[in-house]
């Protein structure tokens, strides 16, 4: 029974806690501090999943860099990936000649990263790379790299630190997952 919107009301169990996520973004912006130390890389969050984890990794990167946002449609409102990506709010810079690192908040069948890089590259990047917060490996349908990510997981539906449900629980301050009645309430 879901008693309210409370995090303790919808979470089933916690997977990633705050501090796990904190040293992800340590490991992984160190990583990228010495990998683009002198390129003034152009970061690019994938929105909106990604905000959370960005200003925590680029708080851990030291190396000047710009920030730019990418929106593009994949799940709409459901769990299932439609497959159809399109671009939903284009990002602002122009990425001709640019070391360009897309920041993902999980990368699960591959689609929506593969269509992001493949765009970035089309035009003109000097390089495109991806660090992402979690990874569904094994549930990729198309081959894309991964560059940089902070943990595996398996193939369940999380929330929280950026990840949604109907666009909601963004705010959980931790990576968890929802308990099965509150997907029923809202899923016929
Ligand atoms: P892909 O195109 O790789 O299948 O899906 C990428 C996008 O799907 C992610 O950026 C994220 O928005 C969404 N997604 C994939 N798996 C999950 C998940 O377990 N939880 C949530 N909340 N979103 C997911």
């Amino acid at each position: 029974m879901v008693k309210g919107d409370k995090i303790n009301d919808i979470i089933d169990h916690k997977l990633f806690s705050e501090d796990d996520i904190h040293e992800m973004c340590v490991r992984l912006g160190k990583q990228l501090t010495e990998d683009y130390a002198g390129k003034r890389p152009l970061v690019v969050g994938a929105l909106k999943g990604a905000i959370y984890f960005l200003t925590d990794l680029t708080r851990q990167m030291d190396v000047a860099h710009q920030l730019d946002f990418l929106d593009v449609s994949s799940y709409g409102d459901g769990f299932e990936s439609t497959g159809k990506i399109k671009v939903v709010t284009d990002m602002s810079a122009d990425v001709k000649d640019r070391d360009v690192l897309i920041v993902e908040d999980i990368v699960d069948t591959g689609l929506t990263l593969k269509f992001m890089k493949d765009l970035i590259k089309k035009r003109g990047a000097k390089s495109v790379k991806c660090c992402a917060m979690l990874n569904k490996e094994a549930c990729r349908e198309v081959d894309v790299d991964v560059d940089y990510y902070g943990s595996k997981v398996g193939n369940e539906f999380v929330v929280g630190f950026g990840l949604d449900f109907l666009n909601m629980y963004r705010n959980i301050p931790y990576v968890g997952v929802l308990k099965p009645e509150v997907i029923q309430k809202y899923v016929n």
